[in-house]
């Protein structure tokens, strides 16, 4: 059974008095920073003189100062930095200031569990990551709401990581709606896994294939565009708000039946051992490799990929769609 934790199993006055780096102003960087310092807490925003997000965050009210500068300083860094980036800026910007107790902090544990960071064993070393992108976390958190996430504490040598860890997720505001506890490797693995197969990749390819075996088919292509791509949306809100047999209940009794007898032709037992795959090279690591490597080269397939992608004549259709409707 998941641990979950919610506001009143937190101490949040641990955090209080404690200086806390941002390193990066992107989706989540943006969010933490803010929530953090609405919630009370002493923030510093970490960024490259050079960072495009630099205004961004002067705008925000912030005075940036350079991530080597915001780790000095701190007793508390949260890396928000991309995760192919992450290994760099530790190395060059954080490792030198992880002086005893301090703790180190992520959003996703891809570089600690691949062993991009390799953190020193007098530090403490925790990860909160919130379940959905930086704007929603500060929009639900500005609304009185917040938005769940997962935490872990992966070394602990003050004594203090736990709760430290928790007043952080409180003053994000995942707290008001509850933290899930978990380990590195289950989260990296889980999140990698779920946005290969199902959210990312899994729906973008059933999406767009549907789309060409309707335009195939001499249908028209705004239509086909319109029942496999918008409508999504619309599955997805039933999903979130009651789970399967909800949505099940809110769709007309042809659609369900089509979803019984049609839904495991398409994802088949082929499809599962497909999945168990994907699985293997994120556990093993060589999904991992290749996205290094991949960075490393200059990400000459992700470049190619995204341009063979943005041609894709869904894309053209889909902005006139989204114009006329
Ligand atoms: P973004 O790409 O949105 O933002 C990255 C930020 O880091 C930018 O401000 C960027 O500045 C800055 N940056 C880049 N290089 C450096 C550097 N060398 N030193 C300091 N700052 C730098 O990233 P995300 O917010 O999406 O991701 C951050 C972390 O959060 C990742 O670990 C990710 O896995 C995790 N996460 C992301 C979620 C999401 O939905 N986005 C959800 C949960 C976790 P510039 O503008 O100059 O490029």
């Amino acid at each position: 059974m998941a641990h979950i934790s919610y506001e009143g199993d937190v101490d949040p006055t641990v955090l209080q008095g404690k200086r806390i780096a941002i390193i990066g102003y992107g989706s989540q960087g943006h969010a933490h920073a803010l929530n953090l310092r609405d919630s009370g807490y002493h923030v510093v925003v970490g960024l490259p003189e050079a960072s495009k997000s630099r205004a961004r965050a002067i705008a925000d009210g912030w005075q940036p100062v350079l991530p080597g500068e915001a780790a000095r300083e701190a007793d508390i860094i949260m890396l928000l930095v991309p995760d192919q980036h992450q290994r760099a800026v530790y190395e060059q910007d954080i490792r030198p200031h992880l002086a005893d107790g301090k703790m180190l902090m992520v959003a996703h544990g891809f570089s600690l569990h691949y062993g991009q960071i390799v953190p020193p064993t007098n530090i403490d070393v925790a990860m909160v990551a919130p379940n959905g992108p930086g704007p929603m976390l500060r929009r639900m958190y500005s609304e009185g709401k917040g938005i769940p996430a997962l935490w872990t504490v992966q070394q602990d040598v003050t004594g203090q990581a736990q709760a430290l860890t928790l007043a952080y997720a409180h003053g994000l505001g995942c707290t008001r709606v509850g933290v899930i506890q978990t380990s590195i490797g289950e989260e990296t693995e889980t999140d990698l896994f779920a946005e290969q197969v199902v959210l990312c990749g899994g729906l973008t390819s059933l999406i767009r294939t549907a789309f060409e075996t309707l335009v195939e088919a001499g249908y028209q292509p705004e239509i086909a565009y319109t029942c496999c791509l918008q409508e999504v949306k619309l599955i997805a809100d039933l999903l979130y708000q009651g789970g399967i047999n909800q949505m099940h209940k809110a769709i007309s009794d042809t659609a369900e039946y089509g979803d019984y007898v049609t839904g495991p032709r398409i994802i088949d037992q082929h499809t599962r051992e497909q999945m168990r795959g994907a699985l293997k090279d994120i556990q093993d690591g060589t999904f991992a490799r290749d996205w290094i490597l991949e960075n490393q080269a200059g990400l000459p397939s992700l470049l190619a990929m995204r341009r063979k992608d943005a041609e894709h004549p869904i894309e053209a259709l889909g902005r006139r769609i989204r114009k006329m409707l």
